[in-house]
């Protein structure tokens, strides 16, 4: 499981680069390629063949750059998503199965009130990888002794999952930056998590948000379109 989340941690991560890198490459071979594409014009006013070869030796070459390029960003798009009907139910017990070692250690409380027959459409796996990301992140922000509250109900049209825990919160002036890439306040943290929560519910059409308060606790509220049936 462990192996499993820091592969998806290391997607967002590779994903990420990718998207910087292919920026800062394809700038500098816009540019190669356009003075080769005038080199080759000079080539041919005074008709030098071998300036005129080499010109467009660079030209296709660096198109083949290019497209090197776009394929490595496709490859770090997560468009490996399964799309199926998945019960919400069964994915958050199987979440909170994985993290119940972790609780019973620091003698956490889970308190599940998730109501049945409340499904959504999308990836069972990824939907599994933010409930884990989250409940792992509650248990490890709280102390010895603390609750944990998974709910899920339906609103409108809309899955509603809670994942609330009783531990110190977030302060106020930190709330904006937990979802960032490598934001972290953990000495062995990877800060990846909540930006790969929030990749994940963002590619689901869902929403996300974040209620805490300083020394009661924090909430975290995702919204996901329930499935017609
Ligand atoms: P990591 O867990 O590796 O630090 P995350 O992206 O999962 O990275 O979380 C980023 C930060 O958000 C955490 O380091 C922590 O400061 C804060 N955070 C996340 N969840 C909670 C929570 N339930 N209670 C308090 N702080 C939290
Ligand atoms: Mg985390």
């Amino acid at each position: 499981l462990e192996a499993q989340l820091l592969e998806t941690e290391k997607h967002a991560v590779i994903g990420k680069m990718a998207a910087g890198l292919s920026h800062d490459i394809k700038n500098p071979l816009a540019v190669i390629s356009a003075s080769a594409f005038a080199i080759k014009k000079r080539g041919n006013r005074i008709k030098d063949s071998k300036i005129v070869e080499l010109s467009e030796k660079i030209e296709k070459n660096s198109s083949r750059a290019a497209d090197i390029i776009d394929r490595l960003l496709n490859y770090a798009k997560p468009s490996y998503y399964k799309a199926e009907e998945v019960e919400l139910r069964d994915v958050l017990l199987s979440s909170i199965d994985f993290a119940i070692p972790d609780s019973k250690k620091k003698d956490i409380k889970i308190h599940k009130r998730l109501k049945p027959g409340v499904s959504t459409y999308g990836d069972k796996n990824a939907l599994q990888q933010v409930f884990i990301n989250l409940i792992i992140n509650a248990i490890e922000a709280m102390n010895y002794k603390g609750r944990l509250d998974i709910k899920l109900t339906k609103e409108d049209n809309y899955a509603v999952i809670s994942i609330k825990d009783s531990g110190p919160g977030i302060p106020e002036e930190l709330i904006d930056e937990i979802f960032d890439p490598f934001f972290t306040t953990k000495e062995r943290g990877t800060g990846l998590g909540l930006s790969v929560v929030n990749r994940i519910v963002k590619d689901h059409n869902g929403k996300i948000e974040v209620k805490s308060k300083e020394g009661e606790g924090t909430e975290f509220i995702i919204k996901l379109p329930l499935s017609e049936d």
